[in-house]
């Protein structure tokens, strides 16, 4: 069986390197808001080309926590509206409802996956304060026009980077392109802790010592709380699981383009359509994505044969329980989206002899003809 993603393989690959470093926390004694995330924070921002990042408890706290420091800033309040994709991942989209801010859901371009800038255009009213928007699947959004329309219209712009560590568009990184980033470190992303994890990148001094401030109880200093904060915070093992794994992820991107390089030469099936990318640069293929009408039967058909597929994702956020309001709405290009992917296994372990197995499988699907 070729599994989607092998964690335990992963992380076997810097098994030694992971020991030492959880063996040094240990040994300090000090294991919350020491050196070890001090260390990550500094190495995390440098990667990103920001001037900061700062270290929380997950990916969703990353974004929650930066509109919340919005709001503290007087930036946001309460029924102001923030335009994210309608295909997104529901983190993204709970982040907004939890500051009490209204979600506006706009659809995405269906050979990118990611938000489509015109739809952002047409959606901004008076009470626009923010776009979300999400470097989906591993390839950064159009953040030069996205960035454009935020100017234009004088809104914020919060990006979504969870699946996107180290994509680079005209030279910019992602974490580096709107007012603030979210990432998250959960053990499947590019970027995997060995439990959960995330961070926020901007370049703004007072946005960054608000938020350092709120996600450990509103306080600088300790017993003095300016704000009512809350307890996100990264803690010293992760933070030092995180500067083993952050030295290897360039490698682990060039494998994960190799890989996929092999499956858009090498896939010819006409059911079957592949991703696209805007150059090699700007996608970190966190997942390879495919779209097939006849999806459930081909997803059949490589399980038969020993490859693990998953759906990237199986309901969209406005059919969900959790937003019933929506689930009268229509989006026509997210729902085709939602029944039509399925996708490959493209981690660091996927050898080149998986890949060719799994294409000539793809390159064997026969649709079902009715
Ligand atoms: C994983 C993910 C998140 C949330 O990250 P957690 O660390 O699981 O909280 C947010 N947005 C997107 C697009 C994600 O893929």
């Amino acid at each position: 069986m070729i599994s989607f993603l092998d964690l335990k393989a992963i992380n076997a690959q810097y098994r030694d390197e992971l020991i030492t470093a959880a063996t040094r926390v240990i040994d300090s004694g000090w294991y919350i808001n020491g050196r070890e995330l001090e260390a990550f924070e500094k190495e995390f921002a440098s990667y990103c080309g920001t001037k900061h990042a700062i270290g929380v408890a997950n990916g969703l706290d990353a974004l929650i926590l930066t509109l919340r420091a919005w709001a503290e800033m007087g930036k946001l309040k309460k029924g102001d509206e923030v335009i994210v994709p309608a295909n997104t991942y529901i983190a993204s989209i709970l982040a907004i409802s939890a500051n009490n801010l209204v979600p506006i859901l706009v659809e995405p371009d269906l050979n990118s996956y990611n938000v489509d800038p015109s739809h952002i255009e047409s959606a901004i009213t008076d009470k626009t304060k923010a776009i979300l928007p999400v470097h989906l699947y591993g390839q950064l959004a159009d953040m030069p026009a996205i960035m454009d329309i935020a100017q234009r219209h004088n809104l914020l712009v919060l990006e979504d980077a969870a699946q996107a560590h180290g994509a680079i568009l005209e030279g910019k990184k992602a974490g580096n392109w709107g007012d603030a980033a979210g990432f998250s470190f959960y053990p499947g992303k590019n970027l995997g802790a060995l439990g959960d994890a995330g961070a926020i990148t901007t370049n703004d001094d007072e946005l960054a010592s608000i938020i350092r401030a709120l996600r450990n109880y509103g306080s600088h200093e300790k017993y003095k709380n300016i704000m009512q904060g809350v307890n996100s915070r990264l803690d010293e093992i992760q933070a030092a699981m995180l500067s083993v794994k952050l030295s290897h992820l360039d490698t682990e991107i060039t494998h994960r383009r190799k890989i996929a390089d092999l499956y858009l030469d090498g896939i010819k099936n006409p059911a079957i359509i592949l991703p696209t990318k805007t150059q090699d640069s700007a996608h970190v293929w966190h997942v390879f994505v495919i779209r097939c009408e006849q999806r459930e039967a081909l997803q059949k058909h490589l399980a038969d044969h020993g490859i693990q597929t998953l759906i990237h994702y199986p309901i969209p956020p406005h059919q969900q329980q959790a937003y019933k309001e929506w689930n009268e709405l229509s989006y026509p290009i997210t729902e085709k989206i939602h029944e039509e992917v399925l996708s490959l296994p493209i981690g660091p372990t996927i050898k080149a002899d998986d890949a060719q197995k799994t294409i000539q499988l793809c390159n064997s699907f026969e649709e079902n003809k009715p």
